[in-house]
C-alpha cells in the first residue's frame, strides 16, 4: 500500500477528498435513516462507515484526526431528527471505530485500495466486510438494546448491527475508492464495442423493470431482483472495476429503495424475511462481480506479462540469430582467407604446388569433358645454389621473387604458374598445343634472361632458366605422364648446357 501518511501538506486533490468524505457520509446517513429502514424500523443497510473507510485509505492515518470529528458531526446532523444528540454521538462514535478498525486491519495485511486481484478483494471481504462491522455490532447492538424494544434478543441485534453495516461497508467502499481513481482506471487496454454498451445499457433497464414490477411480478410474469446479477455479472466482465462499483451500487440501492417503499420486490413475504431476502440479495450482487472482476483484471495482467515476455523473447532471440549470423559471416570470411593462404607460396605470391596440383586436375577434367589441347611447362633455374653459395639466401629468394615476377608478368591470367619446388616453377595451359606452350615457354625464358636481377650496391645478377615443355598427345594422357615427359625435356635442357627451352616428344 502507498504510504500517505507523511507528506505535509495536503494536496490540492487531498483537500477535495477531506472536504467530500463527510459530505459522503452525510449523504449515506441520510440514506440509510430514511431509504434503507423497513416501515417497521428494521435496517437493512448502513453505508456512511464505508466514507469513513474509503477517506482513511485514501488518505492515510492522520486524516482521522479530521475526519473522524467531521463524519461525527455529519452523523449528528443526519441522525437528530431521529434519535437525541447524545445517540447520535454514540452511533457515531461506534461507526468511526468500526472504519478505524477495518482500516488498522486492511493496513496490516498490505491491503492495496485498488481492489484489483483477488487477494485485496479477499482482505477487503473477509477484514472489512467480515470483522470490523461484527466488532462494531457488539456496542452497536447494545446501544439498540437500550433505545428500542427490550424484548428483541441482544443477538438479534447484533447480527442486524453486523449485516447492515457489512452490506454498507461492501457495497460502497469500493464505490468511493473508485470515484477517486483518475481517469486511467476506468478506461479499458481495449477499445469498446457496440456489445459492451448494450450490456451497460440493461443496467438501468433492469433498473427501469424493477421500479416497474410489484410484489415480485412484472406484466404477470414473475421478475425476482436475483435476474440483475447477470447484468452485474455482464458489466463485470466486460469493463474495469470502477464501472462495476457503480453497477453494484446502483443495482444494490434500487432494490433496497423498492423494499423499503413497499413494492415487496421478493414477494409478500414477513419484513423479516424480506429484509433478509434484500441483504442476501445485495451480497451476491455485490461479492459475485467484485471477485470476478479482480479476477479478470488479474488474467489480463498476467496475460500483458506473457505478451511482454513473449515479445522480449523474441527479441532477444532475433538478436542472438543476428549475432549467429555475424560470427558466421566472419568465420567464413577467416575461412576463405585461410583456404587462400593455403594455397599459396609465401615467398613469391604464386600458387603453391598444393595449388598446382589441384588447378591442374581441374584442367586435365575440363580436358576430358572437352578435349581442349593442354600442355605442361616446367622450369628450373639454372647454377642456383650458386647464387646462394655466393650472395647468401636472402638474396637467392630475392632471386626467386624477381624470377617469379617475371614470368608471371608474361603469362596469361589463365595458365596456372606456380612454384613447383625449391628454385623449380610450373605452368599448367590450357588451349594451348605443343607449339603454343613453346612459344608461351620462349617468353618465360627471354624475361627471365633479358632482365638481370638487381641485388642492391648497383649490382645485378643475370640469372637464366632451363625450360621443358610438355603438351598432350591427341589419344591418352594423364598428369603424371606429362609430367614425367615435362621433366625428361627439362633434364635434356640441363643437359644440354642449360639456359634453353627444350619440347617433348
Ligand atoms: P642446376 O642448374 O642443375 O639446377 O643447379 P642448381 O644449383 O640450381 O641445382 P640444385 O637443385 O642442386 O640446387 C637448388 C638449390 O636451391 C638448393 C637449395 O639450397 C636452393 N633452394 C631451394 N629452395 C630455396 C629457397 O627457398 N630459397 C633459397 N635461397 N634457396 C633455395
Ligand atoms: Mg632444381
Ligand atoms: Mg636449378
Amino acid at each position: 500500500m502507498e504510504d500517505v501518511d507523511t507528506p505535509r501538506p495536503w494536496t490540492r486533490t487531498q483537500l477535495w477528498v477531506l472536504l467530500l468524505i463527510p459530505l459522503a457520509y452525510y449523504a449515506g446517513a441520510v440514506f440509510g435513516v430514511r431509504a434503507t429502514v423497513m416501515p417497521e424500523g428494521t435496517a437493512i443497510l448502513w453505508p456512511p462507515n464505508s466514507a469513513l473507510l474509503a477517506g482513511l485509505l485514501l488518505l492515510g492515518f492522520r486524516s482521522a484526526f479530521i475526519l473522524v470529528p467531521l463524519c461525527l458531526f455529519a452523523e449528528v446532523a443526519a441522525d437528530l431528527p431521529t434519535f437525541t444528540l447524545e445517540q447520535a454521538v454514540a452511533f457515531g462514535t461506534i461507526n468511526a471505530f468500526e472504519a478505524l478498525l477495518a482500516y488498522s486491519l486492511l493496513r496490516a495485511v498490505g491491503f492495496d485500495r485498488r481492489l484489483s486481484t483477488p487477494a485485496d478483494v479477499r482482505k477487503f471481504l473477509v477484514l472489512a466486510v467480515g470483522v470490523a462491522p461484527l466488532f462494531s455490532a457488539i456496542p452497536g447492538a447494545a446501544m439498540y438494546a437500550l433505545l428500542r424494544d427490550a424484548t428483541v434478543p441482544y443477538l438479534e441485534y447484533v447480527r442486524v448491527w453486523w449485516f447492515g453495516d457489512a452490506l454498507g461497508l461492501l457495497v460502497f467502499t469500493p464505490l468511493w475508492l473508485a470515484l477517486a481513481q483518475g481517469r486511467q482506471a476506468w478506461r479499458r487496454e481495449r477499445p469498446y464495442r457496440g456489445s459492451d454498451w448494450l450490456v451497460l445499457a440493461l443496467v438501468p433497464l433492469s433498473l427501469v423493470l424493477l421500479l416497474a414490477s410489484q410484489a415480485g411480478r412484472l406484466g404477470g410474469l414473475p421478475f425476482t431482483p436475483l435476474l440483475l446479477l447477470p447484468v452485474a455479472i455482464g458489466v463485470a466482465s466486460r469493463f474495469p472495476l470502477p464501472v462495476v462499483s457503480v453497477a453494484v451500487a446502483l443495482l444494490a440501492t434500487t432494490v433496497l429503495v423498492v423494499l423499503t417503499q413497499g413494492f415487496h420486490p421478493f414477494g409478500t413475504l414477513s419484513a423479516q424475511d424480506a429484509v433478509l431476502a434484500a441483504q442476501e440479495f445485495v451480497l451476491i450482487v455485490a461479492v459475485v462481480p467484485l471477485g470476478l472482476s479482480a479476477l479478470l483484471s488479474r488474467l489480463r495482467h498476467q496475460r500483458a506479462q506473457l505478451m511482454n515476455t513473449t515479445a522480449r523473447l523474441a527479441e532477444l532471440n532475433r538478436d542472438l540469430e543476428a549475432r549467429v549470423r555475424e560470427r558466421t559471416a566472419s568465420l567464413d570470411a577467416l575461412n576463405a582467407e585461410w583456404q587462400r593462404q593455403a594455397m599459396l607460396d609465401p615467398l613469391t605470391g604464386l600458387a603453391n604446388r598444393r595449388a598446382f596440383y589441384q588447378q591442374a586436375e581441374a584442367a586435365f577434367h575440363e580436358r576430358m569433358r572437352h578435349k581442349i589441347p593442354l600442355a605442361l611447362i616446367l622450369i628450373d633455374i639454372d647454377h642456383f645454389k650458386q647464387v646462394n653459395d655466393r650472395h647468401g639466401h636472402a638474396v637467392g629468394d630475392q632471386v626467386l621473387r624477381a624470377v617469379a615476377m617475371r614470368m608471371a608478368a608474361v603469362s596469361r591470367p589463365e595458365d596456372t604458374l606456380a612454384r613447383y619446388g625449391g628454385e623449380e616453377f610450373a605452368v599448367i595451359a590450357q588451349h594451348v598445343d605443343l607449339s603454343g606452350a613453346e612459344r608461351l615457354a620462349q617468353r618465360l625464358w627471354e624475361v627471365v634472361r633479358q632482365s638481370p636481377v638487381e641485388i642492391g650496391d648497383g649490382r645485378s645478377l643475370q640469372v637464366s632458366i632451363s625450360v621443358g615443355v610438355a603438351a598432350c598427345r591427341p589419344d591418352l594422357c594423364d598428369l603424371e605422364e606429362l609430367v614425367r615427359r615435362a621433366d625428361e625435356a627439362l633434364y635434356r635442357a640441363k643437359e644440354g648446357g642449360r639456359d634453353a627451352v627444350v619440347l617433348a616428344p
